[in-house]
């Protein structure tokens, strides 16, 4: 009589998925490089991305008041009709 022995199935390497992409790495950290930069990269680029997004919001509250004071914004106005020739 032989005992089953369960013998949990691990596949020959286990190749961690890339926490960023999901694909298989092959480098050490289980991670790809451009992954880790990116990682890395990603509060930098959500800190311009939501200051660009103050200060888009911030031009537009400037134009607006201007708009509200009478100042005609410099950029294409539609009431200023070029001379035809
Ligand atoms: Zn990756």
């Amino acid at each position: 009589m032989s005992t089953i022995k369960l013998v949990p199935e691990v596949p020959q390497s286990v190749k961690a998925p890339c926490p960023i992409c999901g694909q298989v790495s092959y480098s050490r950290g289980g991670i790809h490089p451009q992954c880790a930069v990116q990682q890395a990269d990603e509060p930098r680029a959500l800190r311009l991305r939501v200051a660009r997004k103050v200060a888009a919001d911030a031009e537009e509250k400037k134009r607006e008041k201007n708009r509200a004071e009478g100042k005609v914004a410099a950029v294409g106005s539609p009431s200023t009709k070029r001379a035809t020739r």
